[in-house]
């Protein structure tokens, strides 16, 4: 039986931050009484200036589990009110007010009776909830098949790179929108639904989807899959924001 994981407000302190891209870095936050998360969930970073205004923003969870160290990938969007402060100003010792962990219905768990295949589809920071469940399937003896497609600009742009590389259980396809490898296997240019079609599980396999990214994205590629024959019901979304 899944544990439920009670979502509260806590005081969390990062204790470790570094680049992940040239426009993102990883935060890992100690949270001292954080209950755990599933992995896919996402909390709310609430900030609060000394004048007493306060924003929030969620962040998809890219650590799972019971542990009480919770990791982050925040893409700066130059000219947001929050995520350039976490990107650039916020730095280890800082003492953060998080609420969560949030959402049931964009998660994945080892537990789960549901044993068709798992496809996961990220366009670019969009990656990070997908991220942690793949490691969450890596770290299952047994489980369904996974695959993962991601679409990013350039290599330098692809999130939690080693971790994705270092996978066995999942199989990963990146799509390079504007620069690509010398060892890619496609030139770099757009996601179309060509290829997204020859990327996925095919709707026959019945597999359950999960897309998530920049909202322009995600409503593409769900319009896409519908296309394809895959069950709007096997689909799930997360939006990240920003439009066309
Ligand atoms: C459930 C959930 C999980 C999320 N997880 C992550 C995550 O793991 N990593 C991460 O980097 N972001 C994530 N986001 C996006 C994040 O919540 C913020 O929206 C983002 O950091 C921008 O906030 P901001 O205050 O800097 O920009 P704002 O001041 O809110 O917005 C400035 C401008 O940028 C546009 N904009 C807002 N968000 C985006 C976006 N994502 N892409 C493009 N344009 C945008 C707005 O429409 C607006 O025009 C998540 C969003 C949701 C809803």
């Amino acid at each position: 039986m899944t544990e439920r994981f009670r979502a509260g407000w806590h005081v969390g302190r990062v204790v470790s931050r570094r680049p992940e891209t040239a426009s993102a870095v990883r935060l890992e936050i100690e949270v001292p009484t954080w209950p755990g998360n599933h992995a896919g969930s996402h909390l709310d970073i609430r900030l609060t200036a000394p004048d007493g205004y306060q924003a929030s923003r969620s962040y998809s969870i890219a650590s799972s589990g019971p542990a009480t160290r919770v990791v982050l990938a925040v893409d700066e969007v130059p000219s947001g009110e929050v995520s350039p402060y976490l990107v650039h100003d916020l730095v280890e010792g800082d003492e953060l007010e998080v609420h969560g962990p949030l959402g049931r219905y964009f998660v994945w768990t080892p537990d789960d009776p549901d044993l068709a295949p798992v496809q996961l589809i990220a366009g670019g920071s969009g990656v990070v909830p997908l991220y942690a469940m793949a490691a969450a399937r890596e770290r299952e003896a047994r489980g369904p098949d996974f695959r993962l497609l991601y679409s990013v600009r350039t290599p330098d742009d692809v999130f939690f790179a080693d971790e994705l590389a270092a996978l066995t259980a999942t199989s990963i396809d990146v799509v390079h929108t504007r620069r690509a490898p010398a060892t890619a296997a496609r030139p770099p240019g757009r996601l179309t639904g060509k290829s997204l079609a020859a990327s996925v599980f095919p709707a026959t396999a019945m597999p359950r989807i999960y897309v998530c990214g920049p909202t322009p994205f995600v409503e593409t590629v769900a319009g896409w899959l519908s296309q394809l024959g895959h069950d709007p019901a096997r689909i799930r979304t997360e939006r990240f924001g920003g439009s066309g």
